[in-house]
């Protein structure tokens, strides 16, 4: 005699019709307890028709909104409504789904966001929200999620309002049973209530009970035992899988073109057998031809604030062995990979529909853990939820070491190591919301500051200014200087140093000096000698060889960017050339010398406080991103009745933003006053340091060498 088989209810109610395969003295006896066990009567199946209720006054259409294909907005009351004109059928299977508040909502033209527990705030369909748009409309979502009431503040609208899903249920079914039965085509926004589905008409085949062998303890067919040790052999109790109602049937499966004794995991809805997901022997899946896609375990999340996502029913079942119930598994695993751009409108998500149509139960949900494979489709499948859902809602789990999923956990670390990965989900990555964990390595690195850190930046050369201004990459230097006070010369001197002691590159877009000049200086200051005899000293000129020396090893350290047109070089010119310049020669240095040399053509209504503020943000980023230090060079405005005394940072013609935006702002000057001190002292005023890890304000001073170019120390 053949074990007794599972009951269930289809959504037409009650019962299917005679059994058409299996024992008929099977539905005698019935096994208590398990989801297959007799319930009460479904409510709400007479009628395979629901008409929405009247719309809210000129509800404008949400263009993100589901609904139907043929029909923009909710249909317009033309009451009583009946079955005269039936509007044409969509061209998919229509929605079953039970109702939302977000259904509900819809009718008085509120569109949310998202539709869990608490306040939200809209622009009010009513009054427009006013000339300005307003977000006047307030709307209060209960705890449980089917409820809601909004007030508009704008004192010439004042709309207020409620409405529920309990409302909507009873309205609709009102006009079910005022209307006639007949076409069986959703209307408007799939504002229905349930309704038996494609299998009205004749497209969807659910087995009969009959036909199902329960997998579970105690006496079962020999299929079932089968099934049913191999779910043991996965970790998964038969207790396990009889609440979750699984079965075996012998049945044609489509993959191999035969029949065989599958695995059933029932798709269930309120107690409704809505789906099956059947899995052959040879790890092949299919499932019933044209059933309405929803989550498998989706009863299990019914009024659930926090809820767990898995890939597979395998998943589920793993997850329900650990202790976590409140679990539901995307019906058709995962997609390749994340597609591009914005999320398609729900009627045309046909991947994601079963989202769609579980709605309901998804709406409230205030927490979603993600419990995704740990490979690549399983992370698009992650991310593709995540979009559909809201991030700011989402938790993704991170697997173990060596472990797949979830049922992979469970075999491999057991069952509390699946509930901590559960419960040390982490949340979704939301663009630009950090929090300090996120810089961890930055902090850490900050907290061990160390002599060799690279916050630390690098010596410049000379102890006198290390002690207030060290070379870190990334950082962006402002400096500036009279007229001949050796700005520029300074920062050459600094390259040098660096070139030599760090063997730093650089690239240098120098625009008041020639090139032959340029080289001048800096051979003079890396070899020593002078490049000319007799200008400022006896010291006698360098030879051939040695300027040769000098030139070869200035073109390993720097290169040139030049503007060879009549035009002035822009700044993103220059940033384009100084990024393929880290590409190809590995640059960790930009000069930018002088600023008044670029081209400023502002865009029209632009003050000169935005753009210099825009293009110093345009060259940080670039110094962040590619590591390099950044000298911009910037003569000060003209100084009246100047007597020689150093200007400021704020003396930098285009505005304070030169002193905001930098990270270093230095003022080079050089004495030229014999009675206050030596003509050769040079002061390096370091007027501003962000980094107070390399550096502090101060005025050290250097000894400028006439004859060779050099700054040194002040012994
Ligand atoms: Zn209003």
């Amino acid at each position: 005699v053949r074990p007794p088989a599972p009951e269930y209810r289809t959504a037409t109610g009650g019962r299917p019709g005679a059994p058409s395969g299996g024992s008929p003295a099977a539905s005698a006896a019935r096994p208590g307890g398990g989801l297959y066990a007799p319930k009460p009567p479904p409510r709400q199946t007479s009628a395979p028709r629901a008409h929405p209720p009247p719309p809210a006054p000129t509800p404008p259409s949400p263009p993100s909104q589901r609904s139907s294909p043929t029909v923009s907005r909710p249909t317009p009351p033309a009451a009583p409504v009946d079955d005269a004109v039936p509007p044409p059928p969509p061209p998919r299977a229509p929605d079953r789904s039970p109702v939302a508040l977000r259904d509900v909502l819809l009718q008085k033209a509120i569109v949310l966001q998202s539709y869990t527990p608490g306040q939200h705030r809209i622009v009010c369909p009513s009054c427009g929200g006013g000339s300005n748009g307003e977000r006047s409309l307030a709307v209060h979502i209960e705890a449980d999620g089917r409820e809601a009431q909004w007030m508009c503040h704008r004192a010439t609208c004042e709309w207020t309002g409620g409405s529920s899903v309990a409302d909507a249920k009873s309205n609709s079914r009102r006009t079910q049973s005022e209307s006639a039965m007949g076409s069986n085509t959703s209307v408007g926004t799939g504002m229905s209530s349930r309704r038996p589905g494609a299998g009205a008409g004749g497209a969807v085949k659910l087995p009969p009970p009959e036909s199902l062998e329960r997998v579970g303890p105690g006496e079962t067919t020999p299929a079932a035992k089968k099934w049913g040790a191999w779910l043991e052999s996965r970790g998964i109790d038969l207790s396990v899988a009889e609440r979750n109602g699984l079965a075996s049937q012998n049945v044609f499966s489509p993959p191999a073109g035969a029949h065989v004794d599958a695995l059933v995991f029932p798709y269930m809805r309120d107690g409704e057998l809505v789906n099956i997901k059947y899995r052959g022997e040879d790890k092949s899946f299919w499932q019933v031809k044209g059933a309405e896609k929803i989550l498998f375990g989706l009863d299990d999340i019914a009024g659930a604030r926090e809820i767990v996502i898995v890939e597979g029913e395998m998943d589920k079942l793993a997850l329900e062995q650990a202790g976590v119930k409140n679990v539901v598994s995307v019906p058709d695993g995962a997609p390749g990979k994340v597609k591009d751009g914005p999320v398609p409108a729900p009627e045309e998500d046909r991947k994601f529909e079963y989202l769609w149509n579980c709605r309901a139960a998804l709406d409230p949900v205030s927490r979603v853990v993600i419990a995704a494979d740990a490979d690549a489709p399983g992370q698009a499948l992650a991310e593709e939820l995540a979009r559909r859902l809201g991030k700011e809602r989402c938790f993704r789990v991170h697997w173990p070491e060596g472990c797949k999923d979830a049922n992979d956990v469970l075999l491999k670390e057991g069952e509390a190591a699946l509930r901590g990965a559960i419960d040390n989900a982490e949340g979704f990555p939301l663009r630009g919301l950090f929090r300090f964990s996120d810089f961890e390595d930055d902090i850490s690195n900050y907290f061990g500051v160390e002599e060799s850190s690279e916050m630390k930046g690098v010596s410049t050369g000379w102890k006198s200014i290390d002690n207030h201004y060290r070379v870190v990459p990334g950082e962006l230097t402002v400096i500036t200087g009279v007229p001949n006070s050796g700005k520029s010369e300074w920062v050459d001197a600094l390259m040098c140093n660096l070139a030599v002691q760090h063997g730093w590159t650089f690239a240098l877009c120098s625009m008041e000096n020639k090139v032959h000049e340029h080289a001048r200086k800096l051979v003079e200051k890396y070899t020593g000698e002078p490049w000319f005899e007799g200008k400022y000293t006896k010291k006698a000129r360098m030879r051939p060889e040695t300027m040769r020396q000098g030139l070869h090893w200035l073109d390993n350290q720097f290169v040139l960017i030049r503007h060879e047109d009549d035009e002035l070089p822009s700044v993103d010119w220059i940033i384009g050339l100084a990024r393929a310049a880290v590409m190809r020669h590995g640059i960790r240095g930009l000069l930018i010398d002088p600023y008044n040399e670029l081209d400023h053509k502002r865009p029209q209504g632009q003050t000169e406080t935005e753009y210099v503020s825009q293009m110093l943000t345009r060259i940080k980023k670039f110094a962040q991103h590619y590591d390099v230090h950044v000298w911009f060079v910037a003569h000060p405005r003209q100084l009246h009745n100047w007597r020689g005394e150093a200007p400021g940072l704020y003396d930098i013609s285009g505005s304070a933003h030169f002193i905001n935006k930098c990270d270093n702002g230095i003022v080079v000057h050089r004495n030229r006053d014999e009675k206050t001190g030596s003509l050769r002292e040079v002061t390096v005023m370091v007027a501003k340091v962000r980094n107070k890890v390399a550096g502090s304000i101060g005025d050290p001073k250097l000894e400028y060498n006439l004859s060779n170019g050099r700054y040194e120390d002040i012994q």
